[in-house]
């Protein structure tokens, strides 16, 4: 029932030129680069197939716990440094990448930056203020392109959220003129106490497929940054009700949903430890994540004439973070070892990558917590299409074998402390309450 209802949905409500350019640049050379990717490990060689570059730093809104300098003086990666940065990749058999912000509609030269690589497939995270209708005709006409629009709750919590007013109504407009315009729309959320609620409902689902929006990612909200909002983290249950609702629903509703965390039978893994992804900030910094505001190497030439792939390959940084991370938890080393990933940086003498510059501060002040690594609950994915695709294009890619996580991941750690004052006290089993509540003495 479920593949009868997803297949009638692609084909009566898709334009089909847009379709087959998803196929084709996401669906297929998409997995391929994935293929090159597994194989170019083995051979202790790395570039990562699906890069993430925050091409802008400047937003309109002021999102609660938002980790980007958003007030700083505003910097973007413009078009030639795209081009080259995307010709490089493309040279490795890239053909999806990420564009991020900052509000990536705010960058001047966005649609000539998708423009200019008809063979590639670009997916936008953006809170939709800036589609308008001639925006959404060209994102159409270049047919290479799927915004992925951040809804945060109803009007209320949205606009509370993300700290302005008629917020929501802006971003359901943008929506709007995507699905007009036939565009492939994706909806996000990333997921607090303040709206799962309202948004991790079957009701929130059917309503998105009655838009027409196609598929759905639930992000998990992260506390990072230096106005970290810890309120709004998520308790371990409520993050398994999540990860439970997503596996419910994908077998169930017709509408595709996204999740970067898990493997087929349901265990946790971190897109940064098993190299799928990376990412570029609007300095042109490259960071092993979003979160992790740290860097050796620039794409910018900055006396440094190596080429892209040199840089990634050759980066004894980005490879001791995904070492460091592959040995210590299958869930977020961030959240759960920020005292490890500190040792780290400050071991390779990495910059911080912030316009802010206190990323360091902040990640000593971190309280350790757990992530979505949950051992012994796992839950396996329903759906055989799912489990399929991640099969064989999303997984661990082994990263993890031989390591035992008992002795330094959150969830079986009594900790020593996150810092002057800070002691650890062990919860019963391994996901009761904060997992690992640390308490300050
Ligand atoms: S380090 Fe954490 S936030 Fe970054 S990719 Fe891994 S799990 Fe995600």
């Amino acid at each position: 029932m479920y593949t009868l209802k997803m297949a009638r949905r692609m084909l009566l409500e898709t334009d089909k030129r847009l379709l087959w350019k998803l196929v084709w640049n996401l669906g297929v050379r998409g997995s391929l680069s994935v293929l090159r990717h597994r194989s170019r490990m083995k051979r202790g060689v790395f570039f990562p197939p699906f890069l993430y570059v925050s091409i802008i730093n400047s937003c309109n809104l002021r999102c609660q716990g938002c980790w980007v300098d958003v007030a700083h003086k505003q910097s973007t990666i413009d078009l030639p440094a795209m081009n080259r940065l995307i010709s490089e990749a493309k040279a490795q058999g890239n053909s999806f990448f990420g564009l991020v912000g900052g509000e990536p509609f705010m960058h001047p030269e966005i649609l000539e930056i998708v423009e200019a690589h008809p063979d590639c497939y670009f997916q936008v995270f953006t809170n939709g203020h800036f589609i308008t209708e001639e925006v959404a005709a060209r994102l159409h006409r270049a047919g290479n392109v799927t915004p992925l629009i951040s809804v945060e709750g109803n009007e209320i919590i949205s606009d509370e959220r993300r700290g302005r007013n008629g917020v929501f109504s802006r971003t359901l407009t943008g929506i709007q003129n995507c699905l007009k315009h036939h565009v492939m729309t994706g909806v996000c959320t990333s997921l607090a106490k303040s709206n799962i609620d309202h948004l991790l409902t079957e009701e929130w689902v059917d309503r998105l497929i009655e838009m027409g929006v196609l598929y759905t990612w639930f992000h998990v909200y992260r506390p990072m940054g230096p106005d970290a909002s810890t309120e709004l983290c998520l308790t371990p249950e409520q993050q398994r009700r999540a990860r439970q609702f997503v596996v419910d629903m994908r077998a169930k509703k017709p509408i595709v949903i996204i999740d970067a965390y898990y493997d087929g039978e349901g265990r946790a893994l971190c897109p940064a430890a098993n190299g799928i992804s990376h990412h570029i900030n609007p300095w042109g910094d490259i960071e092993p994540c979003p979160i992790v505001q740290f860097s050796r190497e620039s794409i910018h030439a900055n006396g440094d004439s190596r080429s892209l792939f040199e840089k990634f390959t050759e980066s004894k940084f980005l490879e001791g973070f995904r070492s460091l991370a592959q040995q210590t938890t299958r869930g977020c080393i961030v959240l759960e070892r920020p005292d490890l990933l500190e040792q780290l940086v400050v071991q390779h003498g990495a910059k911080d990558s912030t316009a802010r510059g206190t990323a360091l501060s902040e990640l000593r002040s971190m309280v350790p917590r757990t992530s979505q690594y949950h051992p012994g609950h796992e839950i396996p994915e329903k759906n055989f299409y799912y489990r399929l695709a991640k099969r064989f294009l999303f997984n661990d890619f082994g990263v993890y074998a031989g390591h035992d996580h008992r002795a330094t991941a959150a969830p079986f750690l009594n900790l020593p402390g996150a810092g002057d004052g800070v002691s650890a006290e062990r919860t019963s089993g391994c996901c009761s309450e904060q997992f690992v509540e640390l308490k300050a003495e």
